[in-house]
């Protein structure tokens, strides 16, 4: 069936301002962008939904999303979860990502070994209604890094816990090798240590991984076309990550002036993604989720808050893309659903207009989905992923947070959220098609 979005006003995501006029979906592509005052040629029988005061624009990008984590109390809640329930609960957080406008996930781990294949699998053979989705595994971490949560007297089950620990160039590439046995599409490895992490903290000026580990998941992952992301905070983690070709890095918040430098020097091949939203809602909301925490930490998350945001300013400056995507899930003061929080803040506090975050959410989305001859623009011949707001984004960034004012989305040309106000009506049988 054709379907005519009339009347709206269209951001493309090419960059340019938007414009009045009329999208055609065919199937499960756009046929047709046709600007005012050419009129879409329409046939009898073919519905014309009035999108007067509506924003159309491509569907969203979620940059680095775990559907597996299900707004987590602590890091062990998530290894309590059963692999079957597991799956299910990622599966309705994918359904909710995608009525909220997010068409795409780019997947930075699973909680478990095969959860986001899983669900990914499911929603492309037709099972299941549900966004395009780059799945990754477990995080691959050194021992006693981020995740590895065994003791000397405690050890989970390999395939329960969301890291896995490895040593040595072997083990490396023998978690690699599995993660690809198991169907990812993105290797995902823990190349610096994080806040809070015992001794491997975020701004380490060395890495906890060493250069020959990274490499060897980069000749797994560059033998069968897999990405790799790293989360990667420290400086000199970032610049083993460009030595090394890492496609998408994760945080980066302290990469110094040399790191920056490189970061820009392969600014059309790499994309950072901060994960702003996590540590932000850790800091200024855990009054609202009855958290109440010592000043201290407040004041450590706050501090980090100004050194990524001081980054991350001038990594846009530099035009590096810089993507939305924000640990959503991982804890419970930033909940799933609530991931577009990030584009206010890209505007906020890292100097995006509104137009340049839209961009960075869709088309740059669609490049880090490697899927951006296809999707991330509203271009005929593009799939017809799609969302309408009642309002102009341009105006309010916020609009993307309040789902009263997401009219619709659209995925492969099907509605996964329809409003009323997107009813629409068959063209007159008579009426004259130009
Ligand atoms: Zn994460």
């Amino acid at each position: 069936m054709r379907r005519h979005f009339r009347n709206a006003s269209i951001i493309d995501a090419s960059g340019a301002p938007p414009f009045r006029g009329t999208v055609t979906v065919d199937g499960t592509k756009i046929a047709a962008v046709t600007r005012s005052p050419s009129e879409a040629p329409i046939a009898p029988g073919e519905e014309v939904i009035d999108c007067t005061g509506f924003t159309l624009l491509p569907g969203l990008t979620e940059a680095h999303c775990h559907i597996s984590f299900n707004n987590l109390t602590s890091i062990y809640s998530a290894v309590e979860i059963q692999p079957e329930d597991h799956s299910l609960i990622a599966l309705s957080n994918a359904q909710l990502l995608l009525r909220c406008g997010f068409t795409s996930l780019f997947s930075a781990a699973s909680a478990k070994p095969r959860v986001d294949v899983a669900v990914r699998d499911a929603i492309n053979r037709g099972l299941f209604e549900g966004p395009r989705i780059r799945a990754a595994g477990q995080e691959i971490t050194p021992t006693g890094n981020l995740g590895d949560l065994d003791t000397n007297y405690m050890t989970f089950p390999r395939t329960l816990r969301f890291s896995v620990a490895c040593d040595g160039a072997d083990e490396f590439m023998r978690a690699a090798r599995l993660a690809a046995r198991d169907g990812v599409d993105t290797v995902k490895v823990n190349v610096s240590g994080d806040r809070d992490w015992g001794h491997m903290h975020a701004d380490d000026t060395v890495t906890v991984i060493t250069e020959r580990e990274l490499e060897a998941v980069m000749e797994v992952a560059n033998a069968r076309k897999l990405m790799v992301a790293t989360h990667c905070s420290s400086s000199a983690g970032v610049k083993m990550c460009v030595r090394q070709g890492v496609p998408v890095i994760f945080h980066a918040p302290h990469a110094d002036s040399e790191a920056r430098d490189m970061l820009e020097s392969v600014k059309d091949r790499v994309f950072v993604v901060p994960g702003a939203g996590f540590p932000i809602s850790m800091a200024r909301r855990q009054a609202e989720f009855g958290l109440k925490w010592p000043a201290e930490k407040i004041d450590a998350l706050e501090r980090e808050i100004a050194i990524f945001t001081d980054c991350m300013r001038d990594l846009h400056k530099r035009g590096v893309r810089v993507l939305p995507g924000g640990d959503y899930g991982a804890f419970i003061t930033a909940p799933m659903g609530e991931n577009a929080r990030d584009l206010e803040i890209f505007v906020d506090m890292f100097g995006f207009t509104p137009m340049e975050v839209i961009v960075a959410a869709t088309r740059h989305g669609a490049d880090l989905m490697q899927s951006g001859h296809e999707t991330g623009q509203v271009k005929a011949g593009y799939c017809a992923d799609l969302v309408i707001l009642d309002g102009d984004p341009l105006a309010d960034i916020r609009i993307f947070q309040n789902q009263d004012k997401i009219l619709g989305v659209m995925k492969d040309g099907r509605f996964a959220k329809r409003d009323a106000a997107l009813s629409g009506a068959m063209a007159d049988p008579v009426r004259k098609t130009a």
